[in-house]
């Protein structure tokens, strides 16, 4: 690891042996942060979570960490949405071998539910829900309905 890496400070959250760290949650937001993976404790996997942790860059933030499970590009990407500012570490035998960028993605496919609900997407059709990441939200591709403010609250995952 390289002495003047400014992460470094992020390393000593990473105290799981195998899994996912996501730090730099807005403060309040990791509950969602596990809603988008799709985390609802049924797969077994075991999460610990830090919330309204002090923080230099955020004032408060979220950290999640999800044992045995290492999150995807794609996935990380879905999470922009509601933690812009998020750092993910891949972490194998108590070291991070990957870090991931969240990156706003152009598109999201079936991660939300549509607010309209006359929208095909909510209709008992083989529709998959489809909505485009624009500058103040995420608007669906379907109907134009716009997501702004409360993503979360339209998450179509389980
Ligand atoms: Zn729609």
């Amino acid at each position: 690891m390289n002495e003047s890496d400014p992460h470094d400070h992020q390393l000593r959250v990473s105290k799981i042996r195998n899994g996912t760290v996501i730090d730099h949650v807005a403060g309040g937001q990791a509950l969602n942060v596990l809603a988008i993976l799709g985390i609802d404790g049924a797969g077994g996997e075991s999460v610990s979570i830090g919330m309204n942790v002090p923080s230099d860059r955020l004032g408060k933030k979220d950290i999640v960490k999800v044992e045995d499970r290492e999150l995807s590009q794609s996935e990380v990407d879905v999470l922009s949405l509601i933690a812009p500012e998020a750092t993910i570490n891949i972490v194998r035998e108590f070291e991070v071998v990957d870090k991931l960028r969240v990156e706003r993605p152009e598109r999201v496919v079936g991660v939300l539910s549509c607010p309209n609900r006359n929208c095909i997407s909510n209709a008992n059709e083989p529709v998959d829900s489809k909505f485009d990441v624009v500058d103040d939200g995420v608007r669906c591709v379907y109907c134009g309905a716009i997501v702004r403010e409360d993503i979360a609250d339209h998450l179509s995952v389980a």
